[in-house]
């Protein structure tokens, strides 16, 4: 699904973000990609995410060494196979649920119709199928983090790829998210989902830590997912 080879990240100003990390991510898994603010969680995300280049290493999704691929090809490519959630829900406050949902498939080609369809199917996954109308304004910070949810998942990504998503909610609204990414899990969905927080960390099936930049420890691939 998904490989990160050796990967570093220098930032200009000589800050090393990351230094050879090597990940494989297998369909089917939620993975926890866990350690304290600074030890380069996010950045490790942004290439896995296609959104960074590394500065040394490679990553490789569904075969293909992101290197080799235009700045056009990659962004199809992410477009078509990635989902992201961020810590902030970024909805677009005039438009309603099913409005913002859909344009997680505005690029992908899909005629208005379909769109709206898939948008509602996809709401109904995460539980708001009786929320479509409502407008960002008219939801609680749980439900916006699940319009977001969804709005990932509308293209039926192979890789679900969160960061800190419960962060900015209170502990019910962070409970409920994250039940929802282990049903998701549960339903076949693979995830990868950075957190600082312990708690969470531990009830996930496989954690990777992340400390100073290398991974400290991989608990592994449980067996159902090879
Ligand atoms: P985490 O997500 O675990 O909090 P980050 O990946 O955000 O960690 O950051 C890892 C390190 O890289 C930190 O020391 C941070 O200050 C640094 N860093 C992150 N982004 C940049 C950037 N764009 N430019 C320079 N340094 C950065």
């Amino acid at each position: 699904m998904i490989e990160v080879r050796d990967a570093g990240m220098a930032y200009p100003g000589g800050v090393t973000a990351l230094a050879g990390v090597s990940l494989r991510i297998h369909a089917g898994e939620l993975t926890g990609i866990v350690g304290p603010s600074g030890s380069g969680k996010s950045t490790l995300l942004n290439i896995m995410g296609t959104l960074d280049r590394p500065t040394s290493g490679s990553v490789h999704l569904h075969g293909a060494d992101v290197a080799s691929l235009s700045d056009r090809r990659l962004s199809a490519l992410r477009g078509r196979v990635l989902g992201f959630v961020f810590q902030q829900c970024h909805l677009t406050d005039g438009l309603t649920a099913a409005e913002n949902v859909a344009t997680g498939l505005l690029y992908a080609g899909v005629p208005r119709r379909h769109r709206r369809a898939s948008a509602l199917e996809a709401l109904d996954r995460v539980g708001l199928g009786h929320r479509t109308g409502h407008r960002p304004h008219e939801l609680s910070g749980g439900e916006k983090q699940r319009v977001a949810i969804a709005r990932a998942l509308v293209n039926r990504p192979s890789l679900v790829l969160a960061d800190e998503p419960t962060g900015a909610l209170d502990t019910r609204n962070g409970q409920a998210v994250l039940e929802l990414l282990h049903r998701l899990h549960a339903d076949g969905t693979t995830i990868a989902v950075i957190t600082h927080d312990r708690d969470i960390a531990a009830r996930l099936p496989r954690r990777v830590e992340i400390l100073d930049g290398r991974v400290v420890r991989d608990t592994g691939t449980p067996e159902r997912a090879r």
